[in-house]
């Protein structure tokens, strides 16, 4: 049985369907999907992540507009860019790439972002319908709406009745991935710092997800035998076997001992990371049907 779950794969699959409905919404509506990326300053890591949202945007037929601005920029300016974005019609998806400069307050930008164009899912509109379980309206942040898309093709789409553990509270990964687990049936706990003996809740989970940020922690002994493992986690860690000051990625779970005892697991790289730029544009495609009135695709 092939238990590494092909994130890469299945990403292409998502951006192939967000593609064809793109094509379609242009044909029946003519209606071309619209995404506005925003990034302050001049972060490597960050223009690398919002270049590649942008090449992606262009594979899938998307109007698509970048746009940079000076490390200082006061926080007035950039929400004068945020209201004139809310107001253009060709524009159905902004994402602001956090983080962003100490002078701006990065809650009151996001609050600002019209919550049917927040294709990032982090308004409060979206935060409420999510944990209301309004999903049909609702924009879910990428990472978790991705992590469950892996789990429903791997799994077979019906996840009732199973035990699922996350490990890390975060608002943007843990809350809503263990809000999505919720919405799909599962028992859920979720679990961060303070937790009493992770090890022996990790152990009871027929799916287990990972979003800690720690290399790593949770090795082979800590997963169910047949559980589904999700690891969020990316960290570089030094791999001087690779040459002097070379980095390698690896998540929150020991894939190599994780593997022996899962009966699936997603790899680092190459399982959660590509699911989450694929999930950026099935939303933006499902903003632009949405703003016609239009029930969006699923995927
Ligand atoms: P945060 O740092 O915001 O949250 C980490 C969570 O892990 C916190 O809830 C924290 O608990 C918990 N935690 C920390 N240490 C432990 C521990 N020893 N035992 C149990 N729980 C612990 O991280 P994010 O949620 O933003 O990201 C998590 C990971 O996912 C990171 O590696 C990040 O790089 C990655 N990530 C990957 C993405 C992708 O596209 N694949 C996208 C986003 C993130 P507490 O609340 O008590 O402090």
């Amino acid at each position: 049985m092939e238990k590494r779950i092909d994130g890469k794969a299945i990403a292409a699959e998502v951006v192939a369907e967000a593609k064809a409905h793109s094509e379609k919404l242009v044909a029946d509506h003519r209606i071309t999907p619209g995404i506005a990326v925003v990034i302050v300053g001049e972060d490597p890591a960050s223009e690398v992540y919002v270049a590649s949202k942008g090449r992606m945007a262009k594979e899938c037929g998307f109007h698509s507009v970048q746009h940079t601005l000076p490390d200082d920029i006061s926080e007035e300016d950039l929400l004068k860019l945020i209201a004139s974005l809310n107001d253009d019609p060709a524009i159905h998806g902004i994402l602001v790439q956090l983080p962003l400069p100490g002078q701006i307050d990065e809650g009151r930008v996001i609050q600002a972002i019209d919550p049917d164009k927040d294709v990032d899912g982090f308004h409060y509109v979206n935060v409420g319908k999510l944990t209301t379980g309004e999903l049909g309206s609702a924009f879910v942040p990428c990472t978790p709406a991705g992590s469950m898309i892996l789990l429903n093709r791997t799994l077979g789409g019906d996840l009732s009745g199973l035990n699922a553990v996350v490990v890390g509270r975060s608002n943007i990964v843990g809350k809503p991935i263990a809000s999505l687990l919720l919405a799909a049936n599962c028992t859920v706990t979720i679990a961060h710092s303070r937790t009493a003996d992770l090890a022996a809740l990790c152990r009871s989970a027929d799916i287990l997800i990972a979003a800690v940020g720690r290399p790593e922690m949770i090795t082979g002994d800590w997963i169910k035998p047949g559980a589904t493992v999700i690891d969020v986690g990316i960290n570089r860690i030094p791999a001087p076997e690779r040459g002097e000051g070379k980095n390698r990625l690896v998540g929150d779970v020991n894939y190599n001992e994780a593997v022996e005892v899962a009966d699936h697991i997603t790899p680092v790289p190459g399982g959660v990371g590509p699911m989450t730029i694929a999930l950026l544009m099935a939303n933006t495609v499902s903003a632009a049907y949405r703003s016609a009135g239009l029930d969006a695709p699923e995927f």
